[in-house]
């Protein structure tokens, strides 16, 4: 990789995300699959439309950059799809799987928004503001994820795992 421009750092940082969503297309019907909160399997769901969006967003910025789209592997995301995949094979008690599955996930959350901020902040700091608007909106909606995560972790999944609440007080 040869790095001479901000702009070759833009396009290389696109590269990345552009496989790291893709990955996250395969890997997040596995997630929802294993869920058994509804409101951890919505937010699944939901984030899996958004994610197939930010697949073709991505087109986008690189249509606009005028760069023909291209993935370089996300080694990154590869890692923190194992560890959610270890989530979703584990044994025991659904509700505490349910609170590792929002962990996993969250880590993700948090890859992206670095990734994305970054990639923002590049695409603003070349003159690019349509590719840096597309980008700020992925990032809210990363942002609102991870937001929506936590609010479904403290809402009960928690609770739930720790036993203190029956599953009706979802
Ligand atoms: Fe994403
Ligand atoms: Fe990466
Ligand atoms: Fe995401």
């Amino acid at each position: 990789m040869k790095l001479q421009t901000l702009e070759d750092l833009l396009i290389e940082e696109l590269k990345d995300l552009y496989d790291a969503e893709q990955q996250l297309v395969e890997a997040l019907p596995k997630m929802l699959g294993a869920a058994e909160n509804p409101r951890l399997q919505e937010a699944f769901r939901t984030h899996l439309q958004e994610t197939e969006n930010q697949v073709a967003r991505l087109e986008e910025v690189f249509e606009e950059l005028g760069v023909e789209p291209e993935a370089h592997t996300c080694k990154a995301m590869k890692g923190l799809i194992a560890e959610g995949q270890q989530m979703i094979k584990a044994k025991g008690d659904a509700d505490v799987r349910d609170a590792g599955l929002i962990g996993a996930a969250q880590r993700v959350e948090h890859y992206e928004i670095a990734a994305y901020g970054t990639a923002r902040t590049l695409a603003q700091r070349l003159g690019r503001s349509r590719a840096a608007e597309l980008l700020q909106t992925t990032l809210d909606e990363e942002g609102a994820t991870d937001k929506k995560l936590t609010a479904i972790a403290e809402g009960g999944v928690n609770q739930e795992a720790a036993g203190q609440v029956s599953a009706s007080d979802w």
